[in-house]
C-alpha cells in the first residue's frame, strides 16, 4: 500500500523510479518529517505516514529553490499548496523524471525567463518612450529614468574611469566627511529616490562634471579656485541639477549611440574617449538652464546662499578675461560649456530672499580644501581594452 510505505534515505527503489525518500519541513513546525515522494499524474504525492494527511503538489504550480540542472541529484521544491513549507527530494532519477512533468523547473526555462525579463525592459523602456514622446517629452530622457539604477551606476563608473584617468581620487577621511554633509545636505530638497555620490579627484584642471547614476566628480583644482564653501555649493547644486535631469545619461547615449551605451550598461565595453568627448560636448543652453533652477532649488532647501552659484562663474570667468593663459588650466573649456556667467548671476540676484548658512563651518571647510591630502590609485577599469 503506498499509503504506508516509507523509505530512509538512499533507498531509492530502482523499481520506481517516480518514488523517492523526502523530507518535508512544515513552515510552522521546526521539525522535519521523513516520508517519500511520488511523481503522480498532476503533481508531486507527498506521503508522510500516519498521523500526516496526504499532500499533493500540482506540477504547475511547483516551485524550485535553484533551477533543476540534467545532472541534479535531488531538488528542494515548495509550493502555494503549503505556504511556507519545503520538500526535499533525493534522487537523480526523480529530479530527471520531475523536470518531465514541470519542465518550467528546469535550468533552461531559468534561462528563457531571463531572457523573458529583457524583453520585458525592452517593451517597459519602449512604452516609456512612446508614452513621452505623446507627451511631448524628451525620449531619451524617458528611456535613461526607465533604466534599472545598477544600469546608470555602470556607465556613471565608466564615464567616470574615463574622464579621470590618471589622477588619483582624494580620499582625506576628513574632507571626505566634510564633503559628505555637503552633499547630503544639499539633497534634501532633491527629487525621491534621487542620490548623489560626490568624489574629488586629485587634478589641478578646474573642472567639475556629473555623469550618469548621480555620480559627480569635482577636481583639486576647482577646489583651489573657490573662495568660499558657498561657491563650491553651487557648482556641486548645479551639477546635481545636471544629474536629476539625466543630462549625462542621455548625452552619453545621444553620443555613443544607444547600442553602445546598452553594452556598457551590460557590462559588455567601456567607454574609451566617449566620456571625455561628452565633456568637450557639453550641454545645451536649455539643459544648462534646467541645471540652475535645479540648483537653486537644492540651495534654498538646503539653506545655503544661492549668491555663490553666481558668484563662481563670474569671478572664473573674469580671471579668464583677464588671463588667456588660464585657458590651459582647463576654465575656459570649462565655462565654454556654460551659459555666460552674466544670464546665471541675473537669474540668482532674481532670487528672493531667504535664511542661509554658509554651506560648511570653517573647520569643515578647510578639511574639504585639503581633501587631496590623501589620495588613492584610481581602480583599474574592468575591461582592459
Ligand atoms: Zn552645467
Amino acid at each position: 500500500m503506498p499509503g504506508t510505505l516509507l523509505m530512509a534515505p538512499n533507498e531509492t527503489t530502482n523499481s520506481n523510479p517516480n518514488r523517492s525518500y523526502c523530507r518535508f519541513t512544515s513552515g510552522r513546525s521546526s521539525l522535519p518529517v521523513d516520508g517519500v515522494a511520488t511523481l503522480g499524474v498532476s503533481g508531486v504525492e507527498i506521503d508522510l505516514g500516519p498521523g500526516h494527511p496526504a499532500q499533493l503538489w500540482n506540477y504547475d504550480r511547483l516551485k524550485s529553490l535553484e533551477p533543476v540542472r540534467g545532472n541534479a541529484i535531488d531538488v528542494l521544491l515548495s509550493s502555494p499548496e503549503a505556504p511556507g513549507a519545503s520538500l526535499f527530494v533525493q534522487g537523480a532519477k526523480f529530479a530527471a523524471n520531475l523536470a518531465g512533468h514541470a519542465p518550467h523547473l528546469t535550468a533552461r526555462a531559468a534561462r528563457r525567463r531571463s531572457w523573458k525579463w529583457g524583453l520585458l525592459l525592452a517593451a517597459i523602456v519602449a512604452l516609456a518612450v512612446a508614452a513621452s514622446f505623446a507627451a511631448g517629452w524628451s525620449p531619451l530622457r524617458s528611456f535613461a529614468a526607465a533604466l534599472p539604477d545598477s544600469w546608470r551606476q555602470r556607465l556613471g563608473d565608466s564615464a567616470r574611469e574615463s574622464m579621470t584617468e590618471g589622477h588619483k581620487e582624494c580620499v582625506d577621511a576628513h574632507g571626505v566627511a566634510a564633503l559628505s554633509n555637503l552633499s547630503a545636505r544639499l539633497s534634501k530638497a532633491a527629487p525621491d529616490g534621487v542620490s548623489f555620490n560626490v568624489r574629488v579627484y586629485d587634478w589641478p584642471l578646474m573642472n567639475a562634471f556629473a555623469v550618469p547614476g548621480g555620480q559627480i566628480v569635482l577636481t583639486k583644482g576647482l577646489l583651489d579656485k573657490a573662495e568660499s564653501p558657498d561657491e563650491v555649493a553651487g557648482v556641486l547644486a548645479h551639477e546635481m541639477g545636471h544629474g536629476i535631469e539625466m543630462h549625462p545619461e542621455t548625452g552619453i547615449i545621444r553620443s555613443v549611440g544607444l547600442a553602445a551605451a546598452v553594452e556598457i550598461m551590460l557590462g559588455g565595453g567601456g567607454l574609451a574617449n566617449a566620456g571625455l568627448m561628452l565633456a568637450q560636448l557639453g550641454y545645451s543652453r536649455g539643459a544648462e538652464h534646467e541645471a540652475d533652477l535645479d540648483a537653486l532649488h537644492l540651495l534654498k532647501g538646503a539653506g545655503i546662499a544661492p549668491k555663490g552659484l553666481g558668484n563662481f562663474f563670474v569671478r572664473v570667468s573674469k580671471i579668464e578675461g583677464e588671463n588667456s593663459a588660464d585657458a590651459k588650466s582647463g576654465a575656459l573649456t570649462w565655462l565654454r560649456t556654460h551659459p555666460p556667467a552674466a544670464e546665471r548671476a541675473k537669474l540668482v540676484r532674481q532670487q528672493s530672499d531667504y535664511p542661509a548658512t554658509p554651506a560648511l563651518d570653517e573647520q569643515s571647510w578647510q578639511e574639504l580644501k585639503s581633501i587631496c591630502k590623501t589620495t588613492i590609485e584610481p581602480q583599474k577599469p574592468g575591461s582592459g581594452d
